[in-house]
């Protein structure tokens, strides 16, 4: 494993820890680690898959691995569209605030304010769930993986 020590993302033990208990995480799938976005909850089930390594674009990936990356994704958002029928989901890879491989699936709800939106368009609030609420979103995400 490779891990640069500036970045939050390879700090931070929700990622590095392969058996860590967190209310928010969901799974470690094949070449990356599924937690709920603790911040993004308004857009309930909203989750972000971490890149086991550190690698800054997906074009700096082998094909095999960005393959490996995007079928992660797929299968969370297999699990999200189980979990939360009538959805639509917003895939964004940016890197921006965090240059650490990431996709960010965000759920947009049939009660969403502003569907045709991105999220970065509006503000929401940003008062996140309960650790019991991470915790039963989670499970139930889980489930359906
Ligand atoms: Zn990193």
């Amino acid at each position: 494993m490779t891990n640069d020590n500036d970045c939050s993302m390879c700090q931070d033990a929700i990622f590095t820890e392969r058996e860590g208990q967190y209310p928010n995480k969901i799974a470690e799938l094949d070449v990356c680690t599924a937690v709920l976005n603790r911040d993004w909850q308004f857009f309930r089930g909203s989750t972000i898959l971490v890149f086991r390594d550190h690698v800054k674009e997906l074009h700096h990936l082998t094909s095999e691995l960005q393959r490996r990356f995007m079928d992660d994704a797929a299968r969370v958002a297999t699990a999200l569209e189980k979990t939360f029928p009538g959805l639509k989901l917003n895939h964004a890879l940016l890197g921006n605030a965090t240059p650490h491989l990431h996709w960010h699936l965000i759920v947009r709800h049939s009660t969403d304010p502003h569907p045709r939106l991105s999220i970065w368009e509006f503000e929401f609030p940003k008062t996140g769930q309960s650790d019991e609420e991470l915790i039963g979103t989670a499970d139930q995400i889980r489930r359906n993986l």
